[in-house]
């Protein structure tokens, strides 16, 4: 059966826990192809991590081109015996459909290829443009061997997306009330004090790390980053260890040290942001305090969708099916709208979030039913 329900029940019946697959991209595999879709599955891997299966599908061979992404991988079930319906039947029970991955998000994706599978029957088989799917089983882990890489892939063909849907789950209590359109990027970083360990009866003969560093931490808690921007709340500099590790209460130790996390906003990219912190901190050290930032690697960089015609037609199909207009939000976590924003805007707009990555994830039969119906309102506008 081509319906979101039916293709959402057999999704959530492969327990595609990160990173196995246990069949979940063969069911949508069978669907596309039969719909007349080049299929291509593409598997990735690099030491040290696991061999991920991902799916890119593809009809029509003109612009534009519109791109729908999500992952078939799921968190694990947690406590099964604690689930009300099977953790992976995708049971249906008073208008709900229970199961790992209802809402996150495999729920999106059937009711995303449901509305193009009617979409096509209703023009022809083709549609006038290109339509795709862009499917990974790795994000709800380290995210390495997904949709970054298979961006890539396409990128390589030749081939070049001109807009893309994601069906995470975007919306907060009721569908209709939030499309995501950006996020802020994250980067993480140590901060490094070097003192002199020393007796704590002869002060003088060391330097001590730990009034310092508690002075570079006010410092660079205190002073803003930024004020916010058009589309976002204001970046933010959060501490959250601080380490001395020093077991004798006699011993001055020779080095602190204190983790952070900031949340930036399109005021900043990494290097620029990594810039200011690195020169703020330079000059609360002075000519005395020896510190420096150890700063992590980060492939989670702010980005944002402009209101325009694009979110105005995904707007406009949302109001119409649920009488909602929804918030352009960017709040949240991260989520591969962050490697997409690379090739071409992206918006994020699936089922709701409430009950993602919990005991009894489910979704209403009807949010299914009326999401499918918002992604055709989507393609009807988007190649009208
Ligand atoms: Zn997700």
């Amino acid at each position: 059966m081509n319906d979101a329900v039916s293709i959402t029940r057999d999704l959530v019946r492969c327990p595609s826990v990160t990173p196995a697959d246990a069949g979940a991209l063969g069911v949508l595999e069978n669907l596309l192809k039969a719909a007349g879709f080049e299929v291509h599955r593409v598997t990735f891997g690099e030491p040290g991590t696991a061999d991920i299966d991902n799916l890119y599908a593809r009809i029509g061979d003109s612009a534009p081109h519109i791109s729908f992404a999500g992952h078939t991988d799921v968190v694990p079930a947690g406590d099964e015996a604690a689930w009300s319906h099977g953790a992976f039947s995708g049971e249906v029970r008073d208008g709900f459909l229970y199961g790992r991955g209802a809402v996150d998000m495999k729920g999106g994706i059937a009711c995303s290829l449901a509305a193009v599978l009617q979409y096509l029957a209703d023009h022809g088989g083709k549609p006038k443009g290109s339509i795709s799917f862009l499917i990974t089983g790795d994000e709800e882990d380290i995210s390495v061997n997904g949709t970054i890489k298979l961006l890539q892939w396409v990128a390589a063909r030749g081939e070049k997306l001109d807009h893309c849907v994601l069906g995470e789950p975007s919306n907060v209590e009721v569908l209709g009330d939030c499309i995501k359109v950006g996020r802020r990027g994250s980067q993480s970083g140590t901060l490094v004090v070097d003192g002199v360990q020393g007796h704590v009866a002869y002060p003088h003969r060391a330097a001590n790390p730990v009034p310092d560093i508690s002075r570079l931490i006010v410092a660079l808690s205190e002073e803003p980053l930024d004020h916010g921007s058009a589309q976002f709340q204001a970046s933010n500099l959060e501490f959250t260890s601080v380490d001395v590790g020093n077991t004798a209460s006699n011993v001055i130790p020779a080095q602190a040290r204190a983790k952070f996390n900031i949340r930036f906003n399109d005021n900043h990219n990494h290097e620029t942001l990594r810039a200011l912190v690195d020169e703020r901190l330079a000059k609360a050290c002075g000519n005395r305090i020896r510190a420096r930032i150890d700063w992590q690697p980060s492939n989670s960089n702010v980005f944002v969708t402009k209101p325009g015609a694009f979110t105005d037609l995904a707007v406009s199909a949302i109001e119409e099916v649920t009488g909602r207009k929804p918030e352009l939000s960017t709040s949240g976590g991260t989520s591969d709208a962050r490697f997409i924003s690379s090739y071409c805007p992206v918006i994020e707009f699936g089922l709701v979030g409430q009950t993602m990555h919990q005991v009894d994830e489910r979704t209403p039969v009807s949010d299914l039913e009326k999401l499918t119906k918002i992604y055709r309102g989507v393609l009807d506008r988007y190649f009208a």
